[in-house]
C-alpha cells in the first residue's frame, strides 16, 4: 500500500466558513454559506453562531442573516499554536462577508460542483482578501447517500414517535443523532437534531437545526425554552427518539402536536422557518401589559419583534451555564471580572434593545445537577432532589460572592444609564431572604430609587405570607407557575410519570394567585406572571379578571396572549355596561 502525506501551509485566515453549493435539505439551487471570523475551526466545531448567507444560484440574490459571533480561533503569533479568543466587540455583530466575496466563493463552488458533478460541501478561508478553498466533499444529504427523501401525504404518513410539542412549527429534514457535544459539527443547516437532552453548549447547533427532538425533558426544560426562543420547532420528552430514529433518515417533526412522522410530509416546510416572528400589522392596546420572556441573548431580535411591553423574565442561568465554566471557577482563578464582562454583554443586548421598556432580570436559579456539568462544577453537592434543593435566592444568600458578581453586573449597567432594569429574586420562601438580599443590594450600591426590585412567587409559602413580603419593600411580584404548580401539587415538573397530574390551572394554584393579586393590589405592588402558564390564553383570561398588572409570555405566544387579553378586557367592559343597564 502506498501512503502519501500532504503537508500544506496553513491559511492564516481572517475569515472563514462553509458553503453548500445547493440547499442540503431540499436540494434547491441555492447556496448556503456560513461564515465567521478567524480560522475555520470555530465554525466546524459548532462553537460559534456564524452569519448565514443564502444565495439564489439563478438570480444571485443574497439573503443575509447576521449572528452575534462571540469567539474566534486564531494563530498565536508567538507559539504558532491555535488559540480561542473573544471576538473584538466591534466585529461581533458585523457582517463577515461582502457581496463581492460571496460571489467569488460561489464562483469557485460552482466550478468544483461542475468538476465533481454533484453538489458540494466546501470549506473556505480568506487571508489578506484572497479566497482559499481548503476542502470539498459531496453533500451527502442530497441524492441521499442511502436514505431516501420520501414525500408522503398527511393521510399515509407513519407516526414514529410522540412527545411534548415544545416549540410550534412543522418541518422535514434528515435526522442527526447527537450523543455528545463533540459530534455537534455533524448537524448541518436544516437537519433534525435528535439528542437525549440539550445543554447550553449545543446552542449554535440548535440554531442550525430545522427541528429538535429530545428523549428527556418537559415544557420548561433547556431544549424547550431555547428552541422556542430560537423559533426552531421542537418535540421533547419522547423517551426513545435516540433509539427509535436512525441517523440519516428523513422525518417530519410537528412541534405543535408533538409528533414525529416518517418521510417528508407534503405540507411541511422543508427549510427552517429561520425563527421568523409573525406579528399582525396593528396590535391591540391592552390595559394589562403583555411582556415577553427571554433566556438567551440570541433571541433578542425575535423578542423585540413581538412588540412586547417589556421583558417580564430575563433568565440569567442559560447565559451563565452557556459560559461553560462554573461561577466558582472564575472566583478560584481570580477572574471575576471576566465573568462580569461576559454576563454583562448578554444582559446588555436585551436591556439595550428594549430600552426604555422594563426588563426584569432574575438572579441565578439553576439547580445543583445543572451546575455540576460545568468546568469547575465538580464540587456541587449531590442532592436527592435538586428541585427542592440549593437553588435560587437561598443559594445566593450563602454563596454570596456569586450573588455579588451578578449584582456588580447589574450595577454596571444601571450606571451606564439602563434604569429599565428590574431585579427579580427567585424562589423566595421567607421575608428574611428579601431583607438580607436587599441589604446586599444596598451594600453593592444599587439605588432602590432608580430601579425596581421584586420577587418571584413560586412557593405556596410565599403566596400565603405575601403581606410580610410586601412589608419588606418590594415593587413587584411575578408568579413562577412552573414551580408554584409543582410545589403546590407535589408534582415534580421534570417527572414524566406524574406529568398528567401537573395542572397550572388547578383550583389550589389559582386560589394562591388570586390571594396574592388581591393583597398586592391593596398595597400598590405590581403583579405579573412569567411561568409557562403566562403563555396560555385561557390562563390569561382568568388572570386579567383577577386584576393582574401584566403577563409575560414566550416569544411565540405573545401575539396570541395579547389578543386574549384584549378580548377579556373588552368583555369586562361589556359585562359591566350590561350590569348597569340591568340595574345590578
Ligand atoms: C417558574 O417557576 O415558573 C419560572 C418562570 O422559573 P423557572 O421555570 O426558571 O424555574
Ligand atoms: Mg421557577
Amino acid at each position: 500500500m502506498n501512503i502519501s502525506a500532504v503537508v500544506q501551509k496553513m491559511v492564516n485566515s481572517e475569515k472563514s466558513g462553509v458553503m453548500f453549493t445547493s440547499n442540503p435539505t431540499t436540494g434547491a439551487p441555492e447556496a448556503i454559506i456560513e461564515s465567521s471570523w478567524g480560522l475555520g475551526e470555530a465554525i466546524v466545531s459548532g462553537s460559534v453562531s456564524p452569519d448565514t448567507y443564502t444565495i439564489d444560484r439563478k438570480t444571485r440574490q443574497i439573503k443575509v442573516n447576521i449572528a452575534t459571533k462571540k469567539i474566534m480561533v486564531v494563530k498565536d503569533q508567538k507559539t504558532g499554536e491555535t488559540i480561542t479568543k473573544e471576538v473584538p466587540a466591534d466585529l461581533q455583530n458585523k457582517r463577515v462577508l461582502s457581496d463581492g466575496e460571496l460571489n467569488t466563493i460561489l464562483d469557485l463552488g460552482e466550478l468544483i460542483e461542475e468538476h465533481y458533478e454533484s453538489p458540494q460541501d466546501i470549506e473556505f478561508a480568506i487571508e489578506n482578501g484572497e479566497v482559499f478553498i481548503v476542502q470539498s466533499r459531496p453533500v451527502t444529504t442530497i441524492k441521499s447517500g442511502g436514505a431516501e427523501q420520501k414525500t408522503v401525504t398527511a393521510s399515509d404518513a407513519e407516526k414514529l414517535l410522540e412527545g411534548l410539542g415544545a416549540s410550534p412549527g412543522q418541518v422535514s429534514g434528515q435526522v442527526k443523532i447527537i450523543r455528545s457535544v463533540d459530534e455537534l459539527e455533524r448537524v448541518l443547516q436544516g437537519d433534525i437534531l435528535v439528542t437525549p437532552m440539550t445543554s447550553p453548549d449545543m446552542v449554535p447547533a440548535m440554531r442550525r437545526a430545522a427541528a429538535i427532538v429530545t428523549d428527556e425533558g418537559g415544557l420548561t426544560s433547556h431544549a424547550a425554552i431555547v428552541s422556542r426562543e430560537l423559533g426552531v420547532p421542537a418535540v421533547v420528552g419522547t423517551k426513545e427518539a435516540t433509539k427509535k430514529l436512525t441517523d440519516g433518515m428523513f422525518v417530519t417533526v410537528d412541534g405543535e402536536k408533538g409528533i414525529i412522522f416518517s418521510g417528508v410530509l407534503e405540507r411541511a416546510e422543508v427549510t427552517p422557518a429561520a425563527g421568523a416572528v409573525t406579528v399582525a400589522a396593528s396590535k391591540p392596546i391592552t390595559a394589562t401589559e403583555v411582556k415577553v420572556n427571554v433566556s438567551i441573548a440570541e433571541a433578542t431580535e425575535r423578542a423585540v419583534a413581538t412588540r412586547a411591553d417589556g421583558v417580564g423574565l430575563l433568565r440569567v442561568e442559560h447565559m451563565i451555564l452557556g459560559m461553560g465554566k462554573h461561577p466558582h471557577w472564575y472566583i478560584a482563578h481570580n477572574q471575576q471580572d471576566v465573568f462580569i464582562r461576559e454576563l454583562q454583554k448578554g444582559i446588555r443586548t436585551v436591556v439595550d434593545a428594549f430600552f426604555p421598556r422594563p426588563v426584569w432580570v432574575r438572579t441565578l436559579d439553576a439547580p445543583t445537577d445543572e451546575f455540576r456539568e460545568m468546568e469547575g462544577g465538580e464540587g456541587e453537592p449531590i442532592e436527592p432532589n435538586p428541585m427542592l434543593g440549593w437553588r435560587g435566592i437561598r443559594r445566593d444568600l450563602r454563596d454570596v460572592e456569586v450573588f455579588k458578581m451578578q449584582l456588580q453586573t447589574f450595577k454596571n449597567l444601571i450606571d451606564d444609564g439602563y434604569n429599565n432594569i428590574g431585579i427579580m429574586l427567585p424562589l423566595v420562601q421567607h421575608q428574611d431572604e428579601v431583607r438580607q438580599a436587599k441589604q446586599i443590594l444596598a451594600e453593592m450600591g444599587i439605588d432602590f430609587g432608580k430601579i425596581d426590585v421584586g420577587i418571584m412567587i413560586e412557593i405556596p409559602a410565599s403566596a400565603l405570607i405575601i403581606d410580610d413580603l410586601i412589608a419588606e419593600g418590594i415593587d413587584f411580584v411575578s408568579f413562577g407557575t412552573n414551580d408554584l404548580t409543582q410545589y403546590t401539587l407535589a408534582v415534580d415538573r421534570n417527572n414524566e410519570n406524574v406529568a398528567a397530574l401537573y395542572n397550572e390551572q388547578h383550583p389550589a394554584v389559582l386560589k394562591l394567585i388570586e390571594y396574592v393579586i388581591r393583597h398586592c393590589k391593596k398595597a400598590g405592588v405590581v403583579t405579573s406572571i412569567c411561568g409557562q402558564a403566562g403563555s396560555n390564553p385561557k390562563m390569561a383570561d382568568k388572570l386579567v379578571r383577577m386584576g393582574i398588572s401584566s403577563l409575560s409570555s414566550n416569544i411565540d405566544a405573545v401575539e396570541r396572549v395579547r389578543e386574549a387579553v384584549a378580548r377579556t378586557e373588552a368583555r369586562i367592559v361589556l359585562e359591566a355596561s350590561r350590569d348597569l343597564t340591568n340595574g345590578d
